[in-house]
């Protein structure tokens, strides 16, 4: 379906490209649409099911049998696949990119997928790595919402040896990620990766091992588990329950950003055990009042709502899943 223009504003881009229409990539498929900020919006998945599900939700524009039809022609190319398959995917479209065309993508680590990325990158291209910090813990075609970028943050990475067309295409590019509904943020690589190693991956390994954990315990049954999940170990579940193939490649891929602050978290965790040990009664006070200031300032600053909710609720809140 081609989007009405006539009597709005031309659109930012005549063709998108989107490899990969998973939660990211289908929730930009119906932002463009919604905001008509495409003239034609192309989708390509590696399975059969990925593609006939998006033609019937009929989010894209045209459906293609493969990744390097998919870009044929395209002004933008978004790639929204996991990050190990980063390198792979541009190998093979990069004979199919447009001399012009700006391509980018939304793969959570920015680092290795620069270094998996450029490589293929064809002359004339415009290769502007992104990532936009928004998420929740389902994935697939039906988990995407158009609102999902709104009001979050989206980091771009660009090279630092581009020239003035480059720099155009970045502008571009960051008009794109405004209209989404994201305010966006321009950043070094490496920084991105350590940053997001503490807000995020940090996280969701500290979530993955308590759920494994709680899961192994032999003197506390599954079910008392499930029962009482209530304190805490909900919110925790919930995070655990993120896409096993897309964290699997986040920790390989940003070891090195990750190793670092899980050292300064042992630490951080030794200093606790032995507060608790000696009952330091003012440490535990101290640090869980500094604590409460966070996430009060999180909330202040619009990425939070108060309620909690244990995770029970399936609205917006959910949006800070990443
Ligand atoms: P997802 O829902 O699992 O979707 C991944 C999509 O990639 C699927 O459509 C999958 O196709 C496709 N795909 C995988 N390998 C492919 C290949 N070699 N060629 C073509 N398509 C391929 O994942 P997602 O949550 O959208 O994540 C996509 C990217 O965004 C990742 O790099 C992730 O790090 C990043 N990201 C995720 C979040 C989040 O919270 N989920 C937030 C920000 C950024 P099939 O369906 O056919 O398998």
């Amino acid at each position: 379906m081609m989007q009405d223009t006539s009597s709005k504003t031309p659109p930012l881009f005549d063709r998108v490209a989107l490899i990969g229409l998973g939660l990211i990539g289908s929730s930009l498929a119906r932002v463009i649409r919604q905001r008509g900020l495409a003239r034609h919006i192309s989708g390509f998945a590696q399975s059969q099911k990925t593609r006939t599900a998006v033609k019937e939700l009929g989010i894209v524009d045209s459906v293609a049998a493969s990744a390097s039809a998919c870009v044929k022609e395209a002004d933008l190319v978004i790639l929204c696949v996991p990050v190990g398959a980063m390198g792979a995917v541009a190998q093979e479209i990069a004979g199919a990119l447009k001399p012009g065309a700006i391509l980018s993508d939304a793969g959570s680590v920015k680092k290795a997928v620069l270094e998996s990325i450029s490589p293929h990158v064809p002359q004339g291209v415009h290769f502007i790595p992104g990532h936009p910090i928004a998420g929740t813990e389902n994935t697939g075609p039906h988990a995407g919402f158009a609102e999902l970028f709104d009001g979050r943050w989206c980091v771009l990475t660009p090279l630092e040896s581009g020239g003035t067309a480059y720099g155009q295409a970045v502008e571009r590019l960051t008009h794109f990620w405004s209209d989404c509904g994201s305010q966006v943020e321009i950043m070094d690589a490496k920084h991105h990766d350590l940053v997001l190693a503490i807000t995020s991956h940090v996280p969701h390994l500290i979530a993955y091992n308590i759920v494994g954990t709680a899961a192994d315990l032999e003197d506390v049954t599954r079910s008392e588990v499930i029962k009482y999940s209530a304190g805490g170990f909900r919110d925790f579940t919930r995070i655990a329950a993120s896409d096993p193939t897309m964290w699997r490649d986040v920790f390989l891929s940003n070891s090195e950003a990750v190793l670092e602050m899980l050292a300064r978290f042992s630490e951080d965790l030794t200093a606790l055990q032995r507060a608790i040990r000696w009952k330091d009664a003012d440490a535990l006070f101290n640090l869980f009042s500094r604590t409460r200031q966070i996430r009060r300032s999180i909330i202040e600053a619009g990425q939070e709502t108060p309620e909690s909710d244990f995770g029970r609720s399936h609205g917006s809140d959910e949006k800070a899943g990443e």
